[in-house]
């Protein structure tokens, strides 16, 4: 009698109808999970049976709901109706790469999502109209070896930004990446669109500082810098993600200096505005970083934003310098003095409900515009506004160098996070309003829509080279670079 009023006991039939009507879900698709992994088996060499179980993730496997919700960074996808991917490859080796990409195309052939740090502002990396496909997601991949001699450093595509920099400052104080402010965003999908941060005024973007790259192309053939040939290179830095080739490995070139004061850097940019502006001069970059001029250095940065801008939010006991690892943490929003292991820190599972869109500005907004601005901010409410100044290093490469062609002439960019209607867009600001590619016979016409917004120019030789790499467009997600019409 007790016992009836446990009301556990009432919960494991339930419990048991709840399992059986996972196990048998049609979206599970037992034949596509075991013929995948026959073909894993086969295709990959060497490694043993068990191990390739263990890296695939079919929908009636208990660990998926965790392995696919990890590292989806949008709440916008993380619904019931959100489409979900048949399987789950989570490769620790480039190896599980090569045969996941061979036996994507073989075994249905079936559409690979890439994902990386899963950060992509429309959820890309993993959510896909096309149904069924697949996510190779490469959190496992996240291997980074520092070599301060050389200023090199060799990582993983899943690798986040976070334990890079800590990686990086392990190794040496002195040291820095020019890369992002986000920590817990992947280098996969971050390289893959530029990638910018504080150093951008004095070393250009992420991508202007890779060396050297590996990736898997639609053959599965892994290819470095000299065997993928000039343009794939050019490419892969800065086109976009899964247009061409799953990347997992990258060299970057580390930057040096007797100290990194990326507080001081940020000072470097708002100065470069400023210059701009006024047409006429520049904050000089290049000296000696020693802490006795650093306080000099901050007040000739007050001095050049006050001329043509306004001295009011730059006083003198407001300005400080940190070294780049600590202004690397103050940007992710934690408070000075916090530890650099906070950066090792994934924080899976975290996710903001978001939406994010981008825009460039080649003249100043004048200050009637400026007030208008605010004036519908106060009046929206909860809206953003983050302006990143150009200038310096950014306006010195030529926009057709890498894919990414915001260069000189762009004052600085806008990211906002109310509707708007972009003149141009930065590609790491996924935004899908812009268009998405149907891949019909209208697919490059769709995809000169939002091509030409995050390429400008460099379109046309983006289309050329993904013709030439991947001419039956077997990597491609919503808004990806199409191949180019047949005649
Ligand atoms: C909190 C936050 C902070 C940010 N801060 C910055 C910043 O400071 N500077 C900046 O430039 N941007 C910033 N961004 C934008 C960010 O760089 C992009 O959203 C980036 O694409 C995310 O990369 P990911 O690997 O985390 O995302 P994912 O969702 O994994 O991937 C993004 C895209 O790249 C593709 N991709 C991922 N990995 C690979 C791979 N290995 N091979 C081929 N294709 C791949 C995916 O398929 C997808 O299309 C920020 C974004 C967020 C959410």
């Amino acid at each position: 009698m007790a016992q009836s009023l446990n009301p556990y006991t009432y919960l494991h039939p339930l419990l048991l109808l709840l399992l059986l009507l996972h196990v048998s879900s049609p979206l599970a698709d037992p034949s596509l999970y075991d013929s995948f992994l026959e073909c894993l088996k086969t295709d990959t060499n060497p490694f043993d049976q068990s191990y390739v179980s263990d890296i695939v993730f079919a929908q009636s496997n208990v660990s998926y709901p965790n392995v696919f919700e990890n590292y989806i960074r949008n709440t916008r996808f993380n619904t019931s109706s959100t489409p979900k991917p048949s399987l789950i490859i989570t490769p620790p080796h480039e190896a599980h790469v090569q045969s996941t990409v061979i036996c994507a195309k073989s075994v249905i052939p079936i559409q690979i999502k890439i994902r990386s740090g899963g950060h992509d502002y429309e959820g890309i990396s993993y959510v896909s109209n096309h149904q069924p496909f697949i996510v190779l997601d490469l959190f496992n991949l996240h291997n980074i070896t520092v070599d301060v001699q050389k200023n090199l450093v060799v990582v993983h595509a899943g690798a986040t930004l976070g334990v890079l920099y800590y990686k990086i400052w392990n190794n040496s104080r002195t040291h820095g990446f020019p890369t992002g402010v986000g920590p817990t965003v992947g280098v996969g999908g971050h390289v893959s669109s530029g990638g910018y941060d504080n150093m951008l005024g004095r070393y250009g973007l992420s991508v202007d500082n890779v060396i050297d790259a590996r990736i898997v192309d639609v053959n599965g053939r892994i290819l470095d810098k000299e065997s993928m040939g000039e343009d794939l290179f050019w490419a892969i830095k800065g086109g976009g993600g899964e247009d061409v080739g799953a990347k997992h490995n990258r060299s970057c070139r580390s930057v040096a200096g007797s100290r990194s004061p990326c507080g001081r850097q940020a000072l470097d940019q708002a100065a470069d505005v400023a210059t701009e502006l006024d047409g006429g001069k520049r904050f000089q970059n290049g000296e000696s970083f020693g802490g006795d001029v650093v306080s000099r250095r901050c007040r000739r940065a007050r001095d050049a934003i006050g001329e043509t801008v306004s001295s009011a939010w730059a006083k003198e006991g407001e300005l400080y310098e940190t070294t780049w690892v600590e202004s690397v943490l103050w940007w992710a929003n934690y408070p000075l003095g916090t530890k650099p292991e906070t950066l090792i820190d994934r924080n899976l599972n975290s996710a903001d409900f978001l939406k994010r869109k981008s825009d460039y500005v080649q003249n100043p907004i004048p200050r009637s515009g400026l007030e208008v601005l605010w004036k519908k901010m106060i009046e929206l409410g909860k809206t953003g506004l983050v302006f990143n100044p150009y200038g310096g290093r950014m306006g010195e490469i030529p926009s057709d160098a890498t894919p990414f062609p915001h260069r000189a002439g762009n004052l600085f960019k806008i990211q906002y996070s109310v509707t708007w209607n972009p003149r141009s867009a930065f590609l790491a600001y996924k935004d899908l309003d812009i268009g998405i590619n149907s891949f019909d016979e209208n697919s490059y016409e769709e995809g000169e829509v939002y091509g030409l917004k995050y390429f400008n120019d460099n379109f046309e030789r983006l289309v050329k080279v993904k013709t030439e790499v991947d001419p039956e467009n077997f990597f491609r997600n919503e808004q990806s670079i199409p191949v180019l019409p047949r005649k």
